[in-house]
């Protein structure tokens, strides 16, 4: 028989994970700069450039571009 000792670490992570997954990030058009910097460090190639401003088009919740952004015009929201 497995002990709740086992399986409650396990779970936690699991609920870690999860709750990871769930961030999803965005962009304010209107503060943006068009300096790229996010669209270099999105490791899905997820971000791309639309009339100057940056556009997320999907997301894994990394949050890189959250971290490189002069401006902070990337926020998050929970999906
Ligand atoms: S949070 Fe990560 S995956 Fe999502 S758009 Fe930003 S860099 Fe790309
Ligand atoms: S890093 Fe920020 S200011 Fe630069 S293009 Fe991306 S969203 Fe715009």
């Amino acid at each position: 028989m497995i002990s709740i000792f086992v399986i409650a670490p396990i779970i936690a992570v699991i609920d870690s994970c999860q709750k990871m997954k769930s961030l999803s990030y965005k962009i304010n058009s209107a503060s943006c700069i068009g300096c790229k910097k996010c669209v270099s460090v999105c490791p899905e190639g997820f971000i791309s450039m639309e009339n100057g401003k940056a556009q997320i088009n999907d997301c894994i919740g990394c949050g890189r571009c959250y971290g490189v952004c002069p401006t902070n015009t990337i926020y998050s929201i929970e999906e």
